[in-house]
Protein backbone atom coordinates (compact mmCIF):
# COMPACT_ATOMS: atom_id res chain seq x y z
CA UNK A 1 0.00 0.00 0.00
CA UNK A 2 1.00 3.47 -1.10
CA UNK A 3 0.11 6.97 -0.19
CA UNK A 4 1.06 9.48 -2.74
CA UNK A 5 3.71 7.08 -4.03
CA UNK A 6 5.23 6.62 -0.70
CA UNK A 7 5.22 2.98 0.79
CA UNK A 8 3.21 2.54 4.02
CA UNK A 9 4.30 0.11 6.55
CA UNK A 10 1.49 -1.81 9.08
CA UNK A 11 1.79 -0.71 12.80
CA UNK A 12 -1.35 -1.73 14.25
CA UNK A 13 -3.70 -4.25 11.93
CA UNK A 14 -7.30 -3.84 11.99
CA UNK A 15 -8.44 -6.91 14.71
CA UNK A 16 -6.04 -5.13 17.37
CA UNK A 17 -7.93 -2.08 16.97
CA UNK A 18 -11.13 -4.18 17.87
CA UNK A 19 -9.87 -5.67 20.58
CA UNK A 20 -8.23 -2.48 21.90
CA UNK A 21 -11.38 -0.64 21.17
CA UNK A 22 -13.86 -3.01 23.23
CA UNK A 23 -11.11 -3.03 26.29
CA UNK A 24 -10.52 0.72 26.63
CA UNK A 25 -14.52 1.33 26.35
CA UNK A 26 -15.18 -1.48 29.08
CA UNK A 27 -12.69 0.79 31.17
CA UNK A 28 -14.34 3.97 30.21
CA UNK A 29 -17.49 2.89 31.30
CA UNK A 30 -16.37 1.27 34.51
CA UNK A 31 -14.95 4.73 35.40
CA UNK A 32 -17.42 7.29 34.36
CA UNK A 33 -19.99 5.07 36.42
CA UNK A 34 -23.47 6.73 34.34
CA UNK A 35 -24.62 8.52 31.59
CA UNK A 36 -21.71 11.21 29.76
CA UNK A 37 -20.98 13.54 26.65
CA UNK A 38 -17.97 12.46 24.25
CA UNK A 39 -16.34 14.92 23.13
CA UNK A 40 -14.61 14.22 19.49
CA UNK A 41 -11.98 15.77 18.02
CA UNK A 42 -12.30 16.62 14.12
CA UNK A 43 -11.70 15.14 11.97
CA UNK A 44 -8.72 12.81 13.31
CA UNK A 45 -10.53 11.02 15.89
CA UNK A 46 -13.87 10.21 14.03
CA UNK A 47 -13.48 6.31 13.26
CA UNK A 48 -12.26 5.94 16.51
CA UNK A 49 -14.98 7.69 18.11
CA UNK A 50 -17.87 5.97 15.98
CA UNK A 51 -16.27 2.28 17.09
CA UNK A 52 -15.37 3.30 20.77
CA UNK A 53 -19.27 4.66 21.08
CA UNK A 54 -20.86 1.66 19.69
CA UNK A 55 -19.31 -0.56 22.37
CA UNK A 56 -20.78 1.59 25.14
CA UNK A 57 -23.89 0.47 26.91
CA UNK A 58 -25.13 3.60 29.22
CA UNK A 59 -26.46 6.67 27.00
CA UNK A 60 -23.83 8.90 25.87
CA UNK A 61 -24.19 12.16 23.77
CA UNK A 62 -21.98 12.65 21.14
CA UNK A 63 -20.41 16.34 20.14
CA UNK A 64 -17.61 17.95 17.91
CA UNK A 65 -15.25 20.12 17.99
CA UNK A 66 -12.59 21.59 15.37
CA UNK A 67 -9.80 23.16 16.54
CA UNK A 68 -6.34 24.15 14.01
CA UNK A 69 -3.06 24.24 15.86
CA UNK A 70 -1.33 27.33 14.80
CA UNK A 71 2.51 25.89 13.17
CA UNK A 72 3.43 23.39 10.27
CA UNK A 73 0.74 20.32 9.68
CA UNK A 74 3.18 18.08 10.91
CA UNK A 75 4.37 20.20 14.46
CA UNK A 76 2.17 22.36 16.34
CA UNK A 77 3.89 24.83 18.55
CA UNK A 78 1.18 25.74 21.16
CA UNK A 79 -2.37 28.15 20.52
CA UNK A 80 -5.48 26.81 18.81
CA UNK A 81 -8.03 28.18 16.93
CA UNK A 82 -11.39 27.18 17.41
CA UNK A 83 -13.50 26.35 14.26
CA UNK A 84 -16.04 24.56 14.98
CA UNK A 85 -17.19 24.65 18.58
CA UNK A 86 -19.66 22.48 20.60
CA UNK A 87 -23.24 22.92 20.31
CA UNK A 88 -24.50 20.89 23.47
CA UNK A 89 -23.97 22.51 26.77
CA UNK A 90 -21.42 19.92 29.00
CA UNK A 91 -22.27 22.36 31.99
CA UNK A 92 -22.07 19.61 35.45
CA UNK A 93 -21.75 16.51 32.82
CA UNK A 94 -19.32 14.10 32.62
CA UNK A 95 -17.29 14.21 29.79
CA UNK A 96 -14.89 12.27 27.67
CA UNK A 97 -12.59 14.24 25.46
CA UNK A 98 -11.55 12.01 22.81
CA UNK A 99 -8.25 13.12 20.45
CA UNK A 100 -6.23 10.84 17.60
CA UNK A 101 -3.14 11.08 18.85
CA UNK A 102 -1.25 12.76 21.37
CA UNK A 103 2.11 14.28 20.23
CA UNK A 104 3.83 17.50 21.69
CA UNK A 105 0.76 17.98 23.58
CA UNK A 106 0.30 21.25 22.86
CA UNK A 107 -3.68 20.81 21.05
CA UNK A 108 -4.60 18.59 24.19
CA UNK A 109 -3.48 21.31 26.77
CA UNK A 110 -5.30 23.93 24.93
CA UNK A 111 -8.37 22.06 24.23
CA UNK A 112 -8.79 21.08 28.33
CA UNK A 113 -8.37 24.41 28.59
CA UNK A 114 -11.07 24.89 26.33
CA UNK A 115 -13.41 22.36 28.18
CA UNK A 116 -12.75 23.46 31.53
CA UNK A 117 -14.10 26.83 31.21
CA UNK A 118 -17.58 25.22 30.11
CA UNK A 119 -17.38 23.75 33.71
CA UNK A 120 -18.16 19.93 33.42
CA UNK A 121 -18.43 18.17 36.32
CA UNK A 122 -16.04 15.53 35.11
CA UNK A 123 -13.28 15.59 32.35
CA UNK A 124 -11.07 12.56 31.09
CA UNK A 125 -9.01 12.62 28.57
CA UNK A 126 -8.77 9.42 26.13
CA UNK A 127 -6.63 8.82 23.14
CA UNK A 128 -6.33 6.72 20.49
CA UNK A 129 -2.60 6.57 20.01
CA UNK A 130 0.53 8.63 22.47
CA UNK A 131 3.62 9.11 21.24
CA UNK A 132 5.17 9.70 24.56
CA UNK A 133 9.03 10.59 22.92
CA UNK A 134 7.87 13.82 21.95
CA UNK A 135 5.69 15.09 24.36
CA UNK A 136 6.61 18.76 24.70
CA UNK A 137 4.15 19.35 27.86
CA UNK A 138 3.35 17.90 30.90
CA UNK A 139 0.01 16.04 29.90
CA UNK A 140 -1.20 12.14 29.86
CA UNK A 141 -4.16 10.92 28.76
CA UNK A 142 -6.39 8.72 31.31
CA UNK A 143 -6.95 6.36 28.35
CA UNK A 144 -4.09 5.41 25.42
CA UNK A 145 -5.26 2.90 23.23
CA UNK A 146 -1.63 2.26 21.67
CA UNK A 147 1.62 3.94 22.86
CA UNK A 148 3.47 4.22 18.97
CA UNK A 149 6.98 5.21 17.86
CA UNK A 150 8.33 8.76 16.62
CA UNK A 151 6.72 8.00 13.09
CA UNK A 152 4.53 9.41 10.68
CA UNK A 153 0.93 7.27 11.40
CA UNK A 154 -1.96 7.35 8.90
CA UNK A 155 -4.80 5.47 8.92
CA UNK A 156 -7.92 5.01 10.93
CA UNK A 157 -8.93 8.38 11.20
CA UNK A 158 -5.27 10.05 10.12
CA UNK A 159 -4.44 11.42 7.67
CA UNK A 160 -1.42 12.68 5.47
CA UNK A 161 -2.66 15.64 3.62
CA UNK A 162 -6.40 14.37 4.25
CA UNK A 163 -5.11 11.28 2.06
CA UNK A 164 -5.37 7.83 4.32
CA UNK A 165 -7.84 8.16 6.90
CA UNK A 166 -9.96 5.33 5.09
CA UNK A 167 -7.63 2.90 6.05
CA UNK A 168 -8.20 -0.07 8.13
CA UNK A 169 -5.23 0.09 10.11
CA UNK A 170 -2.33 2.41 11.48
CA UNK A 171 0.71 2.55 8.72
CA UNK A 172 3.82 4.58 9.17
CA UNK A 173 5.09 6.47 5.92
CA UNK A 174 8.28 5.41 5.37
P1 LIG B 1 0.17 17.81 19.30
O1 LIG B 1 -0.45 19.13 19.59
O2 LIG B 1 0.02 16.80 20.41
O3 LIG B 1 1.57 17.93 18.84
O4 LIG B 1 -0.54 17.30 18.00
C1 LIG B 1 -1.62 16.49 17.99
C2 LIG B 1 -2.20 16.49 16.60
O5 LIG B 1 -1.17 16.47 15.60
C3 LIG B 1 -3.00 15.24 16.39
O6 LIG B 1 -4.34 15.42 16.81
C4 LIG B 1 -2.87 15.06 14.90
O7 LIG B 1 -3.83 15.86 14.24
C5 LIG B 1 -1.50 15.58 14.57
N1 LIG B 1 -0.50 14.49 14.55
C6 LIG B 1 0.50 14.27 15.41
N2 LIG B 1 1.21 13.17 15.08
C7 LIG B 1 0.62 12.69 13.96
C8 LIG B 1 0.88 11.54 13.12
O8 LIG B 1 1.79 10.73 13.31
N3 LIG B 1 0.04 11.37 12.06
C9 LIG B 1 -0.99 12.23 11.78
N4 LIG B 1 -1.74 11.95 10.73
N5 LIG B 1 -1.27 13.30 12.56
C10 LIG B 1 -0.46 13.52 13.64
MG1 LIG C 1 -5.91 16.12 15.55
Amino acid sequence: MNIKGKPLSLIIPEDKIRTRVKELAKEIEGDMGGPFIVVSLLKGSFVFTADLIREFSVPVKVDFMWVSSYGSSQESSGGVRVIQDLIIDVQGEKVLLVDDILDTGYTLREVVELLKRKNPSVLKVCVFLDKPQRRKVDIKADYVGFEVPNKFLVGYGLDWDEEGRNLRGIYAVD
